[in-house]
């Protein structure tokens, strides 16, 4: 090809490396804060690569910081390797086929692919730099426990970000396209109430029931939803119902909310209210209530130089390209999905319906009208911290469900390793426009703090919460 870009050359030379570790980490599925072969698999490759690593960075044993280069901009890229719960799967088929020696783990969000695509990023541009003589440094952060565990919020917390230039990041997806800067932010939380057991037929006057309680904390939130804001969003689970015995009235239990709002300050506001309710509930039942905040974090804030930066690296790339084999694998898989799925998927991104496109054939153009990301993400607290852009790179059949088995399916396969080099042709490129040009780095500092104004990041974790590291036993 004429006039390859460097960039796209430090890329290629290192693709075979990072796809093996994607492979790698997909063969090790491990959740929330328990990354600690995957990180091992992390640091080692980039010691391997010549960075200077630290790992055990804000107190997270499997948060890993890793520099190279000298002075200059500081490009912070994030990268994730954490596995989810009940999602178990084969590799490279087109059916659902649990794994017996993954613990019922699976990378059914394609974080194996996030790390490992991150980590190649910055590696080209930690070449690139070398083989220019630029003064500037790219950083790799390993970020665990994106699943639930919001570990970026508490690197953010502890100031891991401050110095940062710009940072970028990826998540895989069905298209290759700039991610729309849109989440909610979010709060979990439990209510432990407690009561007084005693016998349900024998003596329920000397029983104060802690289930009661939340039964009526949760009508009283269902009637709540009528006067909130609309994109706002509420939802529990009974973590502890009180027990199995319905003649035994329940002196425990305890329930956890998800309490998510499109700006930080308007969840916190919404957690006061959910908090009001819950000690509402505690009166009319003679209860006491205990509210402990597990892991919060902030809305994604967008960031307009970085996002034009990065689409015209993408349509300069151009597509990803799939052969036969991939487009076949990615048929079999389609034809597990719904048509509801698929079509969520143009429409989400306000791509036209091709029900032949089977893997992503065209980049999302800038500026397509597209839905509010309803999800929430601990890159947002990143996002108040230091501009920020993020990637979707095209791993998977089109209309593939986040957290889906067929998700995991794909993670190694052709198609998906094909998808992550190209993302990260996509983000080492848009680091080296932002250090060819110090205007663009200027111009997005400028952006963030138009957005910001004057509110400087105030994390939503409360400040005596240390990261819950042992959250994945429950
Ligand atoms: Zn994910």
């Amino acid at each position: 090809m004429k006039n390859t870009p460097d960039i796209w050359r430090h890329v290629d030379a290192k693709a075979p490396e990072m796809i093996a570790l994607a492979d790698r980490v997909w063969d090790m599925p491990e959740p929330l804060y328990t990354e600690f072969r995957s990180a091992a698999e992390h640091v080692e490759e980039l010691k391997r690569q010549g960075f200077r690593v630290e790992q055990g960075v804000a107190e997270i044993p499997t948060a890993i910081m890793a520099e190279a280069g000298e002075e200059g901009p500081v490009i912070a890229i994030l990268g994730e390797y954490d596995a989810l719960p009940g999602l178990s799967q084969e590799a490279g088929v087109a059916e659902k086929k649990p794994v017996a020696h993954h613990n019922g783990y699976g990378h059914g969000c394609g974080h194996n692919l996030l790390g490992a695509g991150a980590m190649l990023a910055a590696t080209a541009v930690k070449n690139w730099l070398a083989e220019k003589g630029i003064k500037g440094r790219v950083r790799y952060y390993g970020c665990p426990a994106e699943e639930g565990g919001a570990a970026k919020a508490f690197m953010a917390r502890a100031g891991l970000f401050n110095d940062a230039d710009i940072a970028i990041t990826w998540h895989p997806s069905s298209f290759a396209e700039v991610a729309p800067a849109a989440s909610l932010a979010n709060t979990r939380i439990d209510f432990t109430f407690t009561g007084r057991s005693s016998h349900a037929a024998a003596a329920p006057h000397l029983g104060r029931s802690a289930l009661d309680a939340i039964e009526l904390m949760n009508v009283g939130v269902n009637y709540m939803r009528e006067h909130m804001d609309s994109a706002a969003r509420i939802h529990y689970a009974y973590l502890d119902a009180g027990g199995v015995a319905p003649n035994v009235v329940q002196g425990k239990a305890k329930v956890r909310y998800a309490i998510r709002h499109p700006d930080t300050p308007g969840m916190r506001a919404l957690v006061e209210r959910v908090k009001k309710i819950a000690q509402g509930a505690a009166l009319m039942t003679e209860t006491t209530v205990e509210v402990e905040v597990i892991s919060a974090v902030s809305n994604l804030l967008g960031n307009a130089p970085l996002e034009e930066a990065m689409q015209a690296q993408l349509e300069l790339l151009g597509p990803p390209e799939f052969d036969e084999a991939d487009k076949e694998y990615a048929r079999a898989i389609r034809a597990t999905l719904s048509p509801e799925d698929i079509k969520a998927a143009f429409k989400a991104t306000g791509m036209p319906y091709d029900p032949e496109m089977e893997l992503c054939s065209a980049v999302v153009p800038a500026g397509t009208r597209r839905e509010l990301m309803l999800g929430s993400t601990d890159v947002g607290d990143v996002s108040w911290c230091v501009p920020l852009v993020q990637a979707h790179g095209a791993t998977c059949a089109v209309g593939t469900p986040f957290h889906s088995w067929q998700l995991t399916a794909q993670g190694k396969s052709g198609h998906a390793h094909k998808g992550m080099v190209h993302v990260a042709k996509v983000m080492a490129a848009t680091a080296t426009a932002a250090l060819e040009n110090p205007a663009l780095i200027a111009k997005a500092k400028a952006d963030l703090a138009a957005r910001l104004d004057g509110t400087p990041y105030d994390c939503p974790i409360p400040a005596e919460n240390k990261p819950p590291l042992d959250m994945a036993k429950g």
